[in-house]
């Protein structure tokens, strides 16, 4: 069973109707329900919850955190992203940021760079399988037309992707590196672009997918309480 945690600044689907409108549960109650299955097992967070919806017990006990955040990335204090750092670095939490938490505090701690990009209107994106054989693109068609999102174009700053397996075009002809993994300590963390919340990306059965696979894929690969004394000084297994 892999214990996903799903944080979501959770702001405009309270503040805007029409953000309310497509996601009345938040973001991330709508990831979650498509997440949900019989390995997968969904806790929620949000900013407004008390210790910001990470107090350790929940951190501690997570092993792929989610996040959706966009105006408020500077409320998430910095002894929060440090933990969130150590767990990925130390621990191998999986982390997957998705759309504006390129500019998360927690994203740009882990990869060391600033998230920044170019971005644009709501345009047609077309999402392009570059990496048929990656483990997150199982099952995911050659492209997915997305017909509404938010434009986010290169240059994009982030460190060179360790695998890249997504890639975008946008209608008004920018590109973006759409699908990134990084490696980072012992843990996995894949961006991944679309999610604007006035958009409906999160409806579309492809990206749900690739969330799905993202999850299995960033998961640690043994119990992580293991390796932070995993060897003694001389580097035998204990
Ligand atoms: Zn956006």
């Amino acid at each position: 069973m892999i214990k996903v945690t799903i944080w979501n600044e959770f702001r405009h689907e309270k503040e805007d109707a029409g953000v309310k409108a497509i996601y009345p549960d938040g973001i991330h109650g709508f990831i979650a329900d498509f997440l949900r299955s019989d390995d997968i097992e969904v806790t929620l967070a949000a900013l407004d919850d008390p210790d910001c919806g990470l107090p350790d017990e929940v951190l501690n006990n997570t092993d792929v955190l989610m996040w959706w955040g966009h105006c408020c990335h500077h409320l998430v204090p910095d002894a929060l992203v440090e933990k969130i750092k150590n767990r990925v670095f130390n621990f191998g939490m999986g982390f997957i940021p998705m759309h504006s938490a390129h500019m998360s505090k927690p994203f740009r701690a882990i990869v060391g760079t600033s998230g920044n990009l170019l971005w644009g209107d709501e345009q047609k994106e077309i999402i392009w399988n570059i990496k048929p054989s990656h483990p997150i693109a199982e099952g995911v068609p050659e492209h997915i037309i997305i017909e509404k999102e938010e434009m986010y174009g290169e240059p994009f700053m982030i460190p060179e992707p360790d695998e890249l397996v997504f890639s975008s075009w946008f209608e008004h002809g920018n590109i973006f590196r759409s699908g990134c993994c990084f490696y980072r300590g012992l843990g996995r963390i894949f961006y991944f672009q679309p999610g604007h919340e006035s958009c409906r990306s999160f409806y579309d059965p492809n990206v749900q997918r690739i969330l799905k696979n993202a999850v299995h894929w960033a998961a640690p690969l043994a119990k992580a309480e293991r390796y932070p004394s995993s060897c003694d000084y001389y580097g035998k297994l204990v």
